[in-house]
């Protein structure tokens, strides 16, 4: 059973605010500290419900936040600069059987999600097949092309209602309540962990079962970005299949999950170059 562990910053409990998500912030290492609290109970709860395998995927800001001395030997630690970000590693070549998200937030515009956003701070709105998406979300798109099923989603209680409304199988680990923004009501980090390694133990488990489904929204796959300015938009647009709609918007409409994740990918990235 070989997992895969997409480990995000925003949605770790204990971080409320975005200043210390930033390697600038003096409350940086105190934040990656509890980052890497949670990774290592997901990577204990992997093993315990039956992993043989952990890659462990550094998926915030500059992706190389996670001290390797740290985190448990059993893993396997990935981190840097990754054209593929936050699902890289995952591709179907690997054979990877559940992922787990780790430290996820809710999506950009989220009208009370700590720490809510989508990729970058360019993105007003993200929606799928018309409804609005997060990180989790479009994430699981390429993620389920290549047959690994999303299995765990752990943040706050609002990441964990877009986990109900897209994949309803995967286990749900609230570690804060979402007081808005920049504040959340977090429990102690040790009862996060003992949340998030309980949640990835059932999670390896009942993939184990086949209790976990594929991600599938079906075709077309239509994925929408809206952008804070005109400019960003008409930046993302020239990436191929992306069209511009309303007044801010980039939408790429495609059969192919792993293209639609691009094409946003690129978008997003073409659109940070945006003055
Ligand atoms: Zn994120």
């Amino acid at each position: 059973m070989k997992v895969y562990i997409s480990v995000d910053m925003e949605g770790i409990g204990g971080i409320s605010h975005s200043l210390p998500t930033d390697r600038g912030d003096a409350g940086y290492p105190a934040a990656v500290a509890l980052m890497v609290g949670e990774a290592n109970a997901a990577i204990e709860g992997a093993f315990a419900g039956g992993a043989t395998e952990v890659l462990v995927n550094d998926s915030h800001g500059l992706m190389f936040n996670l001290t390797p001395e740290d985190l448990d030997p059993r893993a396997v630690l990935l981190q840097g600069q990754k054209p593929w970000s936050m699902v890289a590693g995952a591709g179907p070549e690997q054979g990877f059987e559940v992922a787990l998200f780790v430290g996820y937030h809710a999506r950009a515009g989220h009208p009370t999600g700590t720490i809510a956003h989508t990729y970058s701070g360019e993105p007003t709105l993200t929606t799928l097949q018309g409804r609005p998406v997060g990180e989790a979300g479009i994430n699981a798109l390429p993620l389920g092309a290549w047959g690994v099923p999303i299995g765990l989603v752990s943040g706050d209680d609002q990441v964990a209602l877009e986990t109900e409304a897209w994949f309803p199988w995967a286990e749900q680990v609230v570690v804060k309540t979402a007081r808005g923004r920049r504040a959340a009501a977090s429990v102690h980090p040790t009862v996060a962990r003992d949340r998030v390694r309980a949640g990835a133990e059932r999670a390896v488990r009942r993939a184990t079962d086949g209790g976990m489904q594929l991600f599938d929204v079906g075709r077309p796959v239509v994925l929408e970005a809206e952008y804070r300015h005109s400019l960003e938009a008409d930046f993302a647009a020239l990436v191929p299949l992306a069209e511009r709609y309303g007044d801010r918007g980039v939408r790429v409409t495609t059969d192919d999950p792993v293209i639609a994740y691009r094409a946003f990918l690129a978008g997003v990235r073409i659109a940070g170059l945006a003055a």
